[in-house]
Formats: C-alpha cells, sequence, structure tokens
C-alpha cells in the first residue's frame, strides 16, 4: 500500500511495531496537536530505518501531549545508497541549503569538515540533527542521515575506510568528469567539496595521493559549494545510485 499524503508524518526513534503505544516528544506533539490541529481518532504516519513506515492512531490529544497507537505497516523498511557528503561549512544560510537537500537527494551520512580555507567551522550537532530529521519527514524517506561534527581533512583522510571511494571535486580541474566518476562506482563512496576559498595545493596533493580519492571535474565554471554538492550528489543519484 502506498502512502497517503494528506497524514503527517513524523519520525520516531521509538521501537515501531503494530499494537504498540507512543508518546511523541513535545515538539512533534504540539505540531500535531496545535499546528495541525489534530485530536483524537485522526491519523499520522510514523516512521524510522528500522521499521519503515506506519500509520497510527491518536488515542489522546492535548496541547503539550500526544499518545498514538500503532496501526498498520504502509512501507517497509528499503535499503538505501550508501553516498555519504562531505563538505567544508560554508555561511550559515549555505550550509543548511547543503543539509537540507543532500537529505532529499539520499545522502546516507553528512560530515562537515575542516580544511585549511575554512572559514565557517562550528556547527551544531543538535541544530543539524533536526533539519535532517525536518528534510526527511518531507521528503519521504524512511531513514534519518547520520550527522557528525566537524573533523579535520587531515584526521578524515587518516581514518579512512579504503574501501569506500571519496570522490573528490577539485576545481583545479583535470581529474575525470563528474559523470564518469559517478559511473563507474559499484561501491560505498562519498563526495568532498571545499570551501569558498577552494583547497590548497597541498590539501590538493595529499588528497590526490591517496588511492581510494577519484578527483574530478564539475565543468569549466566555478560553482559555489552548495551548488557543487547538489550537482555531484544529483551526479550520483542518476548514474550509481538509486533513481532508476
Ligand atoms: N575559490 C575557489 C573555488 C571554490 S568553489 C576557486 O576560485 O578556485 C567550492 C568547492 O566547490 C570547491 O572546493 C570544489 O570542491 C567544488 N567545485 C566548484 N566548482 C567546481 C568545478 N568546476 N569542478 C570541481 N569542483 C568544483
Amino acid at each position: 500500500m502506498r502512502a497517503d499524503y494528506t497524514l503527517s508524518r513524523l519520525y520516531v526513534t521509538d521501537a515501531i511495531t503494530g499494537g504498540v503505544q507512543i508518546e511523541l516528544p513535545k515538539p512533534q506533539a504540539h505540531y500535531i496537536a496545535t499546528v495541525m490541529r489534530r485530536s483524537e481518532g485522526d491519523a499520522v504516519r510514523i516512521f524510522n530505518a528500522e521499521a519503515g513506515e506506519w500509520r497510527a492512531d491518536i488515542i489522546a490529544a492535548s496541547k503539550k501531549s500526544v499518545s498514538l497507537r500503532v496501526e498498520t505497516q504502509l512501507r517497509a523498511p528499503e535499503p538505501m545508497p550508501d553516498i555519504w557528503i562531505i563538505f567544508a561549512p560554508v555561511k550559515r544560510a549555505r550550509t543548511d541549503f547543503i543539509i537540507e537537500k543532500s537529505t532529499e537527494l539520499g545522502a546516507a551520512q553528512i560530515h562537515p569538515v575542516i580544511t585549511a580555507r575554512t572559514q565557517f567551522p562550528k556547527l551544531r550537532l543538535d541544530r543539524m540533527q533536526a533539519q535532517v530529521i525536518e528534510a526527511a519527514e518531507q521528503t519521504e524517506r524512511l531513514d534519518i542521515p547520520a550527522v557528525f561534527d566537524p573533523v579535520k581533512l587531515e584526521k578524515m583522510l587518516t581514518d579512512w575506510d579504503a574501501g569506500r571511494t571519496l570522490i573528490f571535486a577539485d576545481e583545479a580541474g583535470g581529474g575525470q568528469t563528474a559523470l564518469e566518476a559517478a559511473q563507474g562506482l559499484a561501491g560505498p563512496a562519498a563526495i568532498l567539496i571545499g570551501p569558498q576559498g577552494g583547497f590548497t595545493d597541498s590539501e590538493r596533493d595529499i588528497l590526490k595521493s591517496k588511492p581510494f580519492v577519484r578527483p574530478v571535474s564539475l565543468g569549466p565554471r566555478i560553482l559555489r559549494a552548495d551548488t557543487a554538492a547538489l550537482s555531484m550528489l544529483t551526479l550520483y543519484q542518476a548514474a550509481s545510485g538509486d533513481w532508476r
């Protein structure tokens, strides 16, 4: 059965299974009862990666609390493409955009990385978490992308699992085209996007020396980091991901 898009959709961390009762956390209770004006007897959809998506009925609702009873499963859990986005944080509005759009485009993990020219190294993990949940709720995905605190590029490369291809968007050019790189991918992958100031020559050298790194070009124009992130994820999903 396909989901009924008119029903509000909520990510829950509780174990979901038929017949159980779930208390919504306050912000979600407020959203359902006050913003959406739902009350006892109305239905909602709840989901998480482990249980898929379920219909649940409201059995009690006040301004501060909403209780649900889980009814029937609407969607079984689904495997997701194993693609990460790694980006150097840029100005707040553009960083917000990258986080939201990466969630819509199906990134499994979102990693901020600190490079030599990164100008906005501070990100709040709780804020990122709230952003990916909101974006996942509206985009009909079943899982929530995992978000992480920023790490330095060097550390990230030292700790890298060599089985994951790192697609390095290199504004200096000279690599494969992004489409070629996205097409040949069999296993797990990650996309690396630099900051507004780009990568330094020494960062570029280190990246290129790693066997798991594939430098790619996104064409003759310099794209802003947010445009580059979206373009690369789009190419990946079309060529090797789940756009079928
Ligand atoms: N200031 C730099 C550009 C940085 S753009 C310069 O003038 O050269 C921000 C990031 O987006 C880059 O680090 C790179 O990861 C990606 N990017 C932008 N345009 C690109 C292109 N044409 N090819 C590959 N990557 C690109």
